[in-house]
């Protein structure tokens, strides 16, 4: 019988999303769709060993092309001011990430 080390399995992971978070950064805006398969294979290792995508990647990732959005080469970075985040959009479909970066905006814990 094999004993997984599952500490050793979601170490492993989190270090190859992000090396594929990498890859598909240097493949967005490219022919081929090399950066979408990299998100997907992001998304399938991270539900696979229950580790979670930074949120910064996240955030960098639209949730309706599934392809990375990099500021100037396919996608744009606003600030709104209410409330105040930082938006994300996708030039390929228009959809939009954003994070709240006002701390009286924020929930407190
Ligand atoms: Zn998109």
């Amino acid at each position: 019988m094999v004993i997984r080390d599952k500490g050793l399995e979601r170490r492993i992971a989190t270090e190859r999303i992000e090396i594929l978070f990498g890859l598909a950064k240097e493949q967005a805006g490219k022919r081929g769709g090399l950066s979408k398969r990299y998100v997907s294979l992001m998304r399938k290792m991270s539900s696979h060993y229950k580790v979670s995508i930074p949120k910064e990647m996240k955030l960098a990732i639209c949730k309706s092309c599934n392809d990375i959005i990099v500021p100037g080469i396919n996608g744009t970075v606003r600030l709104a001011s209410t409330p105040k985040r930082i938006l994300y959009i996708c030039s390929r479909c228009g959809s939009s990430n954003s994070l709240i970066y006002s701390k009286s905006a924020q929930p407190r814990a």
